[in-house]
């Protein structure tokens, strides 16, 4: 199959390098075509540049907005078909794919009723002088950078808020995941969106996506993905005096406290941490256990964990599918070999499963870990897979002590029948997201983003449409006689 790419309002074969995307269950070909090549980098962002200084940026807010409720409509209708060829990108089960997409149009449709509702300011007015307005103007061309566990809805979470600022938007999907993201951009063609605003350029992250972030005409950067590409992005924003937001990685802690409802705590952590196969920068990585309760929660937790289905994404039932590959899944076994070695309890998992019907697939079971300090690897680095480190605390002290003693500060979990303690562990811990008796649940209308090394910036609330925008500030003189300076 042939797959032609998105350049500049046109289907076209790229110019660039073979790339291919394959299916992680058993390692076969979905797709080999060509990326995009340089030059395919420069004419869409010249295109780009052309449309959101054309008409679209003159276009009233609600006549915006009615592209992305007809996108929204659109990816509605075809839901199963996008969720199959995300999870045939990924090999997420069917289940979680289905709310990935459900969740994209769910976005396409909340920026467009924020766009609708777009005002500006009228500053506090204190001169007889002049009277002050501030409205907000697009910043230009958006390079949206995404990364491959949840393709749609976090490619939707750039192109939205984006596109309804007025900007245009050059899409750089993950190598392992361009399908999605190729079909996305057919959807918003269908919905009438105007040549050139969008155009999705598969290809290698250092040389097209870098390409893209250090073209002169990009003015602002709009990245998901890891910590160590998020720091080298912002040195090329900085450079260029353009903006970035940076969406991280994370080593999120939860916490049971001594009066939580183990039950209900122990499935939450489960979802936390194995739903996606840990391949979440939200991940409940790090659980923290009062000492009071941690044999107890550690034998319920590995029961359930020992009963997660662990197989093909398309059976229906499936906790777990196979990793992203098979070059990932030996790095989270590599981590988790470190932990052992270094005399860890592996108490459950810790090596692929020996089904030989999955002996194809990057499979991994769903792993947990304790009895290493809270400084050791496993510990403190982001593994992006299904392991889980254990760890008890004695009090709240000794607990934000651990809980914080992190890079990162993406999210955090709590399980507590107390409320008030809850709010306040809530408010000092160093995190941009905190879940009290949930986990991984959200809501567009929340902003999200990460404390510390997790990144900087926030996605999606009311506010998210501004993050691709720049105030003018408009002063109007109210005085009939000329200024009296120069007399
Ligand atoms: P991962 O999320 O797989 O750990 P990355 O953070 O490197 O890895 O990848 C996230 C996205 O960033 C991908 O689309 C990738 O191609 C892209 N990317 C990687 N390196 C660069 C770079 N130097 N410039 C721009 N984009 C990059």
């Amino acid at each position: 199959m042939s797959q032609k790419i998105f350049i500049a309002g046109q289907w076209r074969e790229g110019r660039g390098d073979m790339t291919e995307s394959r299916y992680p269950v058993d390692g076969s070909l979905n797709v080999q075509f060509r990326a995009a090549s340089l030059e395919d980098v420069d004419e869409a962002i010249e295109a780009a540049d052309a449309a959101w200084r054309g008409e679209w940026s003159e276009r009233l807010p609600h006549q915006r907005a009615e592209v992305l409720y007809r996108v929204s409509r659109l990816i509605e209708e075809q839901l199963d078909e996008l969720a199959e060829l995300q999870s045939r990108d990924n090999g997420k089960p069917l289940a979680e794919t289905r709310a990935l997409v459900a969740s994209a149009a769910g976005t396409a449709r909340y920026v467009a009723a924020a766009c609708e509702t777009l005002e500006g300011e009228l500053p506090t007015q204190r001169s007889p002088e002049f009277m002050t307005l501030s409205t907000w103007e697009p910043l230009g061309v958006i390079a949206a950078i995404t990364p491959w566990n949840s393709p749609i809805a976090s490619e939707m979470q750039k192109i939205a808020p984006a596109l309804a600022g007025g900007n245009a938007v050059i899409l750089k999907p993950a190598e392992a995941t361009p399908l999605a993201a190729l079909k996305l951009a057919e959807l918003f063609e269908q919905a009438g969106l105007p040549a050139g605003l969008l155009s999705v350029l598969p290809g290698r992250g250092r040389v097209i996506g870098e390409a893209i972030v250090k073209h002169p005409k990009v003015r602002k950067i709009s990245f998901t993905g890891g910590t160590t590409t998020g720091r080298h992005l912002a040195h090329i924003a900085a450079d260029k005096l353009i903006g970035a937001s940076l969406e991280l990685g994370g080593k999120s802690p939860t916490i049971v406290c001594e009066d939580a409802d183990i039950e209900q705590a122990v499935k939450g952590i489960c979802y936390g941490i194995f739903s996606s196969g840990g391949q979440a920068c939200i991940a409940g990585s790090r659980l923290f256990v009062h000492r009071s309760q941690y044999e107890t929660v550690l034998a319920r937790l590995v029961k359930i964990t020992q009963g997660l289905r662990v197989g093909d994404p398309r059976t229906p039932g499936t906790h777990m599918g196979p990793l992203i590959s098979t070059a990932h899944r030996d790095s989270v076994a590599a981590y988790v070999d470190q932990a052992r070695a270094e005399g860890a309890r592996i108490l459950t998992g810790g090596c692929a499963p020996e089904d030989p019907a999955l002996s194809k697939g990057s499979y991994y079971l769903p792993t947990i870990i304790d009895g290493l300090p809270a400084d050791s690897r496993v510990c403190q680095e982001e593994i992006f897979g299904p392991v889980l480190v254990v760890l008890p605390y004695e009090n709240e002290a000794d607990l934000l002590a651990q809980a914080n003693d992190s890079v990162f500060g993406l999210a955090a979990g709590i399980w507590t029948k107390d409320y008030r303690n809850a709010f306040k562990l809530a408010r000092k811990l160093e995190v941009g997201t905190v879940w009290i008796n949930t986990y991984k649940k959200f809501s567009i209308s929340t902003p999200f983003g990460g404390y510390k090394e997790s990144g900087l910036g926030r996605e999606k609330g009311r506010l998210g449409i501004q993050a691709y925008m720049q105030q003018k500030s408009l002063y109007l003189g109210l005085e009939h006689t000329p200024m009296g300076w120069s007399d």
